[in-house]
């Protein structure tokens, strides 16, 4: 783990927010090829969940919502986490995380008693408005998910969708969070991939979709390289499950501080459209509140999770294996010497034709060997280097990461080559 997160500093993945000023506790900022990643990610889930369907739109909603929302959605009352505080450091935990408690309870060398466990509400209040002392407040969103709900009439009316169908959205949520920590994993404000799919209130209907989008789910993570076995599925007990969900499993990745979820399947059954009024009338003109199968995963932690799941080492070289769908930069020039202008001017050419299509780094900096090193951190998948044989027969070295091998292609054919490797 220290080492992902010392090469997440040193590479431009993840840097502490506010860090000039002492840090925010819980919040993360995102570098040059942390947002790469990031975007990629994103890009890489709407492919899955709506370019690639029929079946599924998406919205993107303000993340400052009128407070009855937030009222009628449950969270109020029950967006709850049980909060202990220990007796001799005052210091807060959540009762429901064993292992951060029993940790706690071996720091101290003797035994610790703890306060009642108490509910403590995660929402984030923001106030509103430009006179001092008429401002109201309001809740920054705890979750993604009722913007597709508040819009499940609009979405009706200027769309054709018809039932079973689908709101995809991604955006921010932001949650008072107990005890943020292990890096990105728990923070106070995060992004989340969602996805509430409606479908006809039967049992039968109700439980097809849930275990589809379970196998769904679970392939895509493993479709863009991460490894199987360190993946697997976790039912909620009936005292873990959120207030809204009949039924829920989590996707977990066996993560260096343990078993941990990334993704949420939940069977939110008709509680979020029953709570907002809202109903289906169907093309017999049957009207029925329709059951919602959502699938709720964070992008930070599933790129914590690739990047974990990348990171590896071949002697004194550190690669991360990223999918190439994933990889912030796909390709990387270099001119083999940076004052041969014959050689920059080539590189330079070739750099300028490739970033067309796709995001493409540039170094010219020391030797070759610390260039490739300094790529296969960030994880691009090839390097393309142009030597003085170039300027004879117009071929360059492409050397690919995880193998290091290298070989002679043509400049004219590099195009294609990438199309096809990036594939
Ligand atoms: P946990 O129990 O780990 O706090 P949760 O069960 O409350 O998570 P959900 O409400 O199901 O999480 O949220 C759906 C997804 O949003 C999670 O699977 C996770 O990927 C992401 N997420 C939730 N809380 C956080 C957080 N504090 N920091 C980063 N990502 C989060």
């Amino acid at each position: 783990m220290e080492k992902v997160v010392s090469l997440c500093k040193r590479r431009g993945f993840i840097y502490p927010g506010s860090e000039i000023y002492g840090g925010l506790t819980g919040t993360w900022d995102y570098g040059p090829a942390g947002t790469l990643l990031k975007k990629n990610i994103k890009d890489e889930w709407w492919k899955f969940t709506v370019q690639k369907r029929s079946d599924v739109v998406g919205v993107d909603a303000a993340i400052m919502m009128n407070p009855t929302v937030w009222e009628k959605s449950g969270h109020l009352a029950a967006f709850t986490d049980p909060l202990v505080e220990c007796k001799k450091c005052h210091q807060r935990f959540r009762a429901d995380k064993e292992e951060e408690i029993k940790a706690h309870e071996k720091s101290h060398k003797e035994k610790v008693e703890w306060t009642k466990p108490q509910k403590f509400n995660l929402l984030v209040k923001a106030y509103l408005g430009i006179i001092e002392g008429e401002q109201s407040e309001i809740f920054l969103r705890g979750e993604i998910t009722q913007g597709a709900f508040v819009n499940f009439e609009n979405v009706i009316s200027s769309t054709r969708v018809k039932i079973p169908f689908g709101i995809a959205q991604t955006g921010k949520a932001f949650r008072n969070e107990i005890t943020p920590g292990n890096f990105t994993f728990r923070s106070r404000e995060f992004e989340q991939m969602e996805l509430e799919f409606f479908v006809r209130p039967q049992d039968s209907e109700g439980n097809k979709w849930f275990e589809y989008w379970k196998e769904q789910r679970m392939n895509w993570y493993v479709s863009l390289g991460i490894k199987k076995e360190k993946l697997r599925f976790r039912e909620h007990r009936d005292d873990e499950r959120a207030h809204y969900a009949r039924k829920a499993e989590d996707i977990e990745y066996d993560a260096p501080f343990g078993w941990s979820e990334f993704e949420g399947i939940h069977h939110r059954g008709d509680w979020d459209l029953s709570r907002h009024n809202l109903s289906y009338v169907d093309e017999t003109g049957k009207k029925f509140t329709p059951w919602v199968i959502e699938t709720s995963g964070g992008v930070d932690r599933a790129l914590l999770f690739f990047l974990i799941d990348a990171y590896s080492e071949d002697g004194e070289r550190k690669i991360l294996k990223l999918s190439p769908k994933l990889a912030p930069y796909k390709v990387a020039v270099f001119p083999l010497l940076a004052n041969k202008e014959e050689l920059v001017g080539q590189a330079r050419k070739i750099y300028e034709n490739l970033r067309e299509n796709m995001m493409v780094a540039w170094d010219e900096r020391g030797n070759i060997g610390k260039r490739y090193f300094a790529q296969d951190e960030v994880g691009t998948p090839f390097c393309v280097t142009v030597d003085f044989q170039t300027l004879e027969d117009k071929t360059v070295t492409v050397r690919d990461r995880d193998t290091a091998k290298q070989e002679r292609i043509e400049i004219d054919k590099l195009g294609r080559y990438f199309i096809e490797k990036l594939k």
